[in-house]
């Protein structure tokens, strides 16, 4: 019997919903590229509800409790006396998501004397210290593909509403103006803007693609190059790094994972390479960007904007500066955690526990580490620091 802790974000203020503004989710057949949506052998919830918070239990209960193993969900997670720190010790599993993410640090994998599986209900490990997995021998594994359309969807609303000046005018609206000399005297059209996207994976790719209908030029940097069959049908400038690209961009979306590579990357340094009244969207991870540099840039008119949804930590404190830098277009970390998304990874979850009760390989394109060494995506997408 083995006990799973679960981390999740707390249910809504006004409880846990009994009712929802739509019906059912749009039936997917695959992923971009032919991967597989998650294939559990069941699930035990409907699809379109709210599973990332307490409440909604990523849907496992009955699955975990109806084989016996235990299950503890908690939101209570930082600090001394957390649920998360009393449970931990004798855990074998630890589920967390990056919206709401369990700090699994060097000193807590030191306490954490069980601990064999570590899973992210959607992508993006770095709340899990990597090296201290590989040395435990601690598998990780996170539910690949499972938000990243979600998160592409995200970015090109944030890159329109960034441009355009939505969210001031909206403001406007709320507040009972009309003022519309304040609203346009910051809007541009995309058209013809040259956009780059720092790494070409899933999400980068996928915001590439959403974008060529707008009649923008496109740019990308990654680690390994696009098919040539891409490039030219997205009509895409390839540059060897980020340095070499954000000169050329009106706009630049971060879409990388955050590594020993990644981090601190957009910092002083970097943007003052990029373009006077460049756009910066970044909902991959906060610490790629040095968060002063951002609002520096922002106060200097070196960037027009910035829009994310990623903080560091999380929650981000009431105090944090990117809550109140001039134009920004932050959210909570939210764009992988539609409902939509939910239903995906609480089954790529689900089907990832499966695998490990069963003893049947978790998909390699699920695992970050296994075996002492990075694995799978992990070993194509992530580095270790030793
Ligand atoms: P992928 O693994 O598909 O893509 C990541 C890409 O980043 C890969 O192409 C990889 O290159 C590239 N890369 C890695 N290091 C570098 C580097 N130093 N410079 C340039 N490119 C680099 O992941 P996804 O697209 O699905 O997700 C990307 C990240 O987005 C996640 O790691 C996560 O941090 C974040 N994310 C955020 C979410 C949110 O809710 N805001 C939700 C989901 C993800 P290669 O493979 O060629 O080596």
């Amino acid at each position: 019997m083995a006990k799973v802790l679960c981390v999740l974000y707390d249910d809504p203020a006004a409880g846990y919903p009994t009712s929802y503004a739509r019906d059912d989710l749009p039936r997917l057949e695959g992923y971009p590229g032919g991967q597989t949506l998650p294939t559990p052998k069941a699930l035990d919830f409907t699809p379109g509800q709210l599973l990332g918070s307490v409440s909604g239990e990523l849907g496992l209960r009955k699955f975990l409790e109806s084989q016996g193993h235990q299950l503890v969900v908690t939101s209570d997670k930082d600090g001394a006396g957390s649920v998360f720190d009393r449970e931990l010790p004798d855990a074998e599993i630890v589920i967390s998501q990056p919206f709401w993410p369990a700090y699994l640090t060097a000193e807590r994998f030191e306490r954490a004397k069980e601990l064999k599986l570590v899973v992210t209900a959607g992508i993006g490990s770095d709340h899990t210290d990597i090296d201290a997995a590989i040395s435990h021998g601690v598998t990780v594994a996170e539910v690949t593909y499972s938000n990243s359309i979600s998160v592409a969807e995200h970015v090109v609303m944030m890159i329109l509403s960034q441009v355009r000046n939505y969210l001031p005018s909206y403001q406007t609206v709320l507040d009972g103006g009309w003022d519309i000399a304040d609203c346009v005297a910051r809007s541009y059209d995309v058209e013809g803007m040259h956009v780059g996207t720092v790494a070409a994976g899933r999400i980068g790719l996928a915001v590439l693609k959403r974008l060529k209908p707008f009649d923008v030029h496109l740019h990308y940097t990654d680690r390994h190059r696009l098919p040539a069959e891409v490039e030219r049908e997205l009509n895409l400038t390839f540059h060897e790094d980020a340095a070499a690209m954000v000169p050329h961009c009106d706009v630049v979306t971060v879409n990388a994972p955050l590594h020993p590579e990644t981090e601190g990357l957009f910092g002083d340094s970097l943007i003052s390479g990029m373009k006077r009244g460049a756009y910066l969207i970044n909902t991959a991870r906060a610490r790629i960007a040095d968060r002063d540099a951002i609002v520096r840039a922002l106060e200097s008119g070196r960037l027009a904007g910035y829009a994310g949804d990623v903080w560091f930590p999380q929650p981000a404190p009431a105090g944090h500066p990117w809550r109140t830098m001039p134009h920004h277009g932050m959210t909570p970390h939210i764009s992988g955690s539609s409902l939509s998304a939910q239903a995906r990874y609480s089954a790529g979850t689900r089907e990832i526990l499966e695998s490990w009760f069963d003893g049947t390989p978790i998909r390699d394109e699920y695992l970050i580490v296994d075996g002492g060494k990075l694995a799978g995506t992990g070993a194509h997408s992530y580095s270790a620091s030793r």
